[in-house]
């Protein structure tokens, strides 16, 4: 078991426990690396970096970049990023004024269907920095009883084809990748087997990313069956992408994996880490 985990959530996005919160579960966990890699913020790094030094726990500046590729939504997480890079923090600023607009054109979607103030009841369900995202109107619709769980929720309302989705522009890949990689940080196409992409338009997806700067895969998510691990194991190999490994986690009880628990990266993959100090 790896003891390393670099993508987890709080609630400075769409997590459930605070950054020190989830900085104490991985000690508990004996979590030993962990990157913190909240949707479209880097807000919760200071808090999480100070708790990890008296857990001895070594932080890792992450983040989740929300991005438009040819209709889609796609993850891109940036690790060992610069937080003072302008362009950076700038460019997560104008993804996060677009998920208030977003929240207001998904109530007005739910509204449609007789469902009434989901956008106060969504955003009484974020945290500290108001970050809105489907996951708060998930909770919000769970709490109203219209479904009995996450799974659901998101099943019968918020993805494509359900009443309560709408469609989103968000940064344009060339964008997540020159802002991670400007400030001095590692792009990683998080979850590869959660979009659903057929060979082809995942190889496209592949190529553009490695054109663009793009240099590691999360060929390791909690969320992967091993038969997925090793089919983007292939993909990482052949095109000498650097591995990534990540439990995805957003809070007990609501994730279906916990913190940490990872199992070891597939042979002959080289670990994303492997050129970073901590690790020497
Ligand atoms: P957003 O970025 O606002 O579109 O929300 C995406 C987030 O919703 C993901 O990061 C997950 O936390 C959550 N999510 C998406 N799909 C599902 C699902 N089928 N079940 C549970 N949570 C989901
Ligand atoms: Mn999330
Ligand atoms: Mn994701
Ligand atoms: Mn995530």
């Amino acid at each position: 078991m790896l003891d390393i985990d670099l993508h987890c959530h709080s609630s400075i996005s769409d997590g459930v426990l605070t950054p020190t919160q989830l900085i104490d579960r991985a000690a508990q966990r004996g979590v030993r690396v962990l990157a913190l890699t909240d949707h479209d913020d880097i807000a919760g790094l200071n808090e999480a970096r100070s708790a990890a030094a008296t857990k001895n726990i070594t932080l890792i500046n992450g983040v989740e970049i929300s991005v438009s590729w040819r209709g889609r939504t796609i993850h891109i997480l940036g690790l060992n990023i610069n937080l003072d890079y302008q362009p950076l923090v700038e460019g997560l600023s104008s993804i996060r004024d677009g998920r208030k607009q977003r929240a207001e054109n998904i109530a007005a979607e739910l509204e449609k269907i007789g469902i009434e103030n989901s956008l106060e009841g969504a955003y009484a369900n974020t945290g500290e920095r108001g970050l809105i995202g489907r996951t708060h109107f998930a909770r919000f619709l769970i709490e109203k009883g219209y479904a009995k769980d996450m799974k659901s929720v998101f099943k019968k309302y918020l993805v494509k084809g359900k009443p309560g989705y709408t469609h989103h522009e968000w940064a344009a890949l060339s964008e997540a990748i020159e802002w991670i990689t400007g400030s001095g940080g590692i792009a990683a196409i998080a979850h590869p087997a959660r979009y659903g992409l057929g060979k082809n338009v995942l190889n496209d997806l592949l190529d553009e990313f490695c054109a663009l700067g793009g240099t590691a895969l999360e060929v390791i998510s909690a969320s992967h069956t091993p038969q997925q691990v090793e089919a983007f194991a292939v993909h990482a190999r052949s095109r000498h992408l650097l591995v990534s490994c990540g439990s995805d986690f957003h809070g007990p009880g609501e994730s279906h994996y916990d913190l940490g628990q990872l199992p070891e990266l597939p042979s002959g993959c080289t670990p994303v880490w492997r050129d970073w100090k901590y690790f020497q």
